[in-house]
């Protein structure tokens, strides 16, 4: 925090310093090691969610600073590929700490921006430094593999290496942690990385490169633009750019994986969701609470949200416990005391939310708890609406149908657990799921039976560690390298594989050989 106040100015509100212009809170570029101001015409408001002010205008990045910033990337990465390993790991240890050292920085500037409770926001910041922790382990993961005598005095063995520059494309839902699944990973092993964090939470990943500067990274080394439409469309284009990673929605997702791929570059590409959670009818306790969770944290902005929930059998009578329950969370500005539950991102979200719910009430759903009109003293013009829970949904809803991406959880019920999972193999996303469950035999035949990329037994949001990887499938995912873990080393390196013979007497070759060896 020390270090981050030495280049506050004092005139811009939140005290970001270096990574904002003096006067007024506009967001930099940071282009070859410096945070400049951009010299475009078009900009975009940065609201807080909690009272739709404007707290920061982001540019859109100009043709030429974009050309720039990834010139920037290719001129460094000759000296930053060749870069003992052991260096970059270094680098990257003194991330970690700085991270660790200015994670409350961190939380207020997404709490600001995004709108998600500040102990929220800490969470966010530090699953995205596990990441950052796992990627010093790189001296083993990006170890390569050898086969001695492979004939007689032959030897193969390849090695782990960088393929260039890379690029990153991020959603406002976690503003640290998912650029963390980024660039960190993509760095140490040698890349260098442009990255476009989302136009509505950019400050976040302004600070992570300042700090990331401090802990050594030579300049061009990261580069950082802003914008829309066009970044995204120049990332996807530019010929040096040999990888991009995204996060976001299936409709940005499909197509920057169709036109990044359609120009030669690996695309990975982890989409929307619809989450679902089976109750069984044997764990009342432990279920109710962690479903309440996991519906309405974030205010049910997470991509592993549970968003859909299956009651099998008589476990349907717990659901005016869970409406008690979900009425007890707290609906607030994410800084203040308390808040369990924060403002949607923008009026339009709260918006289409709303619109979802009274889609489902017209299309026969019940409304057991109704977050809509939801009042919070001191922040009228906030984007909030409280937990709601639809019940008697069926599957042909379009409350079912589209991921709501709010606090709105949708029940359906179900007779049998093959039933639920084959409702929930129907649809169409397989990013998340949990079964709630105290039997060995049940929890066994779902995470066998059920299509989905990421289960929980038990553990309602199950998002994998960093030495794991993240693993949506079917609609939620394009591509075919995960982000982070052994995956994500593998999406953002290539092989080459030596093969030598080294005789151990002077064998003098008499003869060409003109066919394959055998
Ligand atoms: P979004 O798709 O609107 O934005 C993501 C990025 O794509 C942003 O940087 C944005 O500038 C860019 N973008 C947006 N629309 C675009 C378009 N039409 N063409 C080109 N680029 C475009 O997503 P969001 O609203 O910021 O994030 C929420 C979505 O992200 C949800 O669907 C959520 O499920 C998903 N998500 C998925 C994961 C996962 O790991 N599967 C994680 C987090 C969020």
């Amino acid at each position: 925090a020390a270090l981050l106040r030495s280049v506050l100015n004092k005139k811009v509100p939140l005290q970001l310093g270096r990574c904002y212009s003096a006067s007024v809170p506009t967001t930099k570029l940071f282009i070859d090691g410096k945070f400049v101001e951009s010299s475009t015409s078009e900009w975009l408001d940065i609201h807080n969610p909690a009272t739709n002010e404007v707290v920061g205008r982001v540019p859109k990045a100009t043709q030429e600073e974009m050309l720039a910033a990834v010139d920037s990337c290719s001129r460094a990465f000759h000296s930053w590929s060749e870069t003992s390993i052991l260096s970059r790991q270094q680098i990257f240890l003194r991330y970690q700490q700085l991270i660790k050292d200015n994670i409350k920085e961190l939380a207020r500037m997404i709490t600001l921006e995004q709108g998600k409770t500040l102990a929220d926001a800490e969470g966010d910041v530090f699953r995205g430094l596990q990441v950052v922790e796992h990627a010093c382990s790189i001296t083993s993961l990006m170890l390569g593999e050898t086969l001695p005598s492979i004939t007689k005095d032959m030897d193969t063995y390849t090695y782990r290496l960088p393929i260039g520059v890379c690029a990153g494309i991020a959603p406002f839902n976690f503003p640290a942690m998912i650029p963390l699944w980024m660039f960190p990973i993509g760095m140490v092993c040698g890349n260098t990385y442009l990255m476009k964090p989302s136009e509505r939470v950019p400050g976040c990943t302004m600070l992570l490169a300042k700090m990331l500067q401090d802990a050594g990274a030579p300049d061009g080394t990261l580069n950082i633009i802003h914008g829309q439409h066009a970044a995204v469309n120049f990332i996807c284009d530019h010929p040096a750019i040999k990888a991009i990673s995204f996060v976001g929605s299936n409709s940005a997702g499909e197509y920057i994986y169709e036109r990044g791929s359609k120009n030669g570059k690996r695309v990975q590409s982890n989409m929307g969701a619809k989450n679902h959670g089976v109750v069984m009818p044997d764990n009342k306790e432990n279920t109710i609470n962690q479903l309440v969770g996991a519906a309405f944290g974030a205010a049910g902005q997470r991509c592993m949200a549970l968003s859909s929930a299956i009651f099998v059998g008589e476990s349907r009578e717990w659901l005016p416990e869970l409406v008690e329950r979900s009425k007890s969370l707290r609906v607030n500005a994410g800084d203040q005391p308390g808040a369990d539950v924060g403002p949607l991102i923008s009026p339009q979200a709260k918006q289409r939310v709303e619109t979802l719910i009274q889609s489902g009430v017209e299309e026969g759903a019940k409304v057991l708890l109704d977050g809509r009109n939801v009042k919070v003293a001191g922040y009228d013009n906030g984007n909030f609406v409280g937990p709601t829970i639809l019940s008697n949904v069926t599957p042909n809803m379009t409350c079912y149908k589209e991921e709501i991406f709010g606090p709105v959880l949708v029940v359906l019920e179900a007779d049998s657990l093959d039933e639920a999972i084959a409702i929930i193999n129907r649809n169409p996303y397989g990013n998340g799921t949990a079964i709630f469950t105290s039997n060995g035999a049940t929890a066994r035949k779902y995470t066998h039976e059920v299509d989905v990329g990421q289960i929980g037994v038990n553990v309602p949001i199950p998002v994998p560690l960093p030495m794991f990887s993240f693993t949506g499938s079917r609609g939620s995912f394009r591509g075919d390298t995960n982000f982070y873990g052994k995956q994500g080393i593998q999406f953002y390196t290539q092989i080459k594989t030596v093969t030598s013979q080294w005789k151990a007497e002077d064998a003098t070759v008499t003869t060409p050989a003109v066919t394959m060896p055998t």
